[in-house]
């Protein structure tokens, strides 16, 4: 579905625009939130899912009249299996996969990192074509993405922070989603005093239209989910 005019909403089990009938009693968030942006002729994804819904994330783009033979990056948010475990999938169609350093050795290991054990399933480990620093950009045509290291629910977590027809979009990956809400915390490096000063980081940007790993995206105001979630996590976890 398209969220604003040239970004859309392509794959999301827990909006119903793809489905996997794996058991998990996190069913909502066996796959992420997979955006597209349209840059003519070009299509950048941000996050690409757990790989058992490629298909569907094509069909869907396909249905928006989106070619999914012009995607030609994929920008992982974090490790974790139901945002990136489709890495190999979308590489095999000849895209680019670029993710945090920490987050690249994660996901070519298929290690612990990226959560296998939440969804009782092997590992889907991937090479990464592109690494990004702590705070780093990387520029596709005109398309310029500033990426910022944000660890707490996951290391190698990052935040894409992009300009868009006069707007700031900030892609947040599980750092923080609807209403406020923060990411689960089972990951083996959860740590959340990095989680607090990551929301702080973010607390200092203005932060316009928000788009989640899970669940419905802002269209402006994002900034107030952020308020809330770094109020959420100072109470839960402390000052970090
Ligand atoms: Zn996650």
């Amino acid at each position: 579905m398209q969220i604003i005019p040239g970004i859309y909403l392509v794959g999301s089990q827990d909006c119903f625009l793809t489905y996997t009938d794996w058991f998990s009693p996190h069913c909502e968030y066996v796959d992420s939130n997979v955006f597209a942006v349209d840059l003519g002729e070009e299509i950048v994804l941000f996050d690409c899912g757990n790989g058992a819904s490629r298909q569907q994330i094509f069909e869907n783009m396909r249905a928006w009249g989106l070619d999914p033979g012009r995607i030609s990056h994929c920008f992982l948010t974090h490790p974790h299996y139901d945002h990136a475990a489709g890495a190999a999938r979308f590489r095999e169609k000849g895209i680019k996969i670029a993710a945090h350093r920490i987050c690249a050795e994660a996901v070519r290991a298929g290690d612990a990192r990226t959560c296998p054990y939440l969804y009782h399933r092997p590992p889907a480990p991937s090479e990464v074509d592109i690494e990004f620093q702590d705070e780093d950009s990387f520029s596709v045509g005109d398309f310029a993405v500033e990426v910022f290291h944000t660890p707490g629910h996951a290391d190698g977590s990052v935040v894409y922070v992009f300009p868009w027809r006069g707007r700031k979009v900030f892609v947040t990956g599980d750092l923080v989603a609807e209403s406020g809400s923060t990411g689960w915390s089972g990951s083996i490096d959860f740590n959340p005093k990095a989680y607090v000063q990551s929301l702080k980081k973010l607390a200092q940007m203005p932060v316009d239209i928000l788009l989640p790993g899970h669940r419905r995206p802002a269209l402006s105001r994002g900034k107030i989910w952020v308020e809330e979630a770094m109020n959420r996590s100072i109470i839960q976890w402390g000052n970090g």
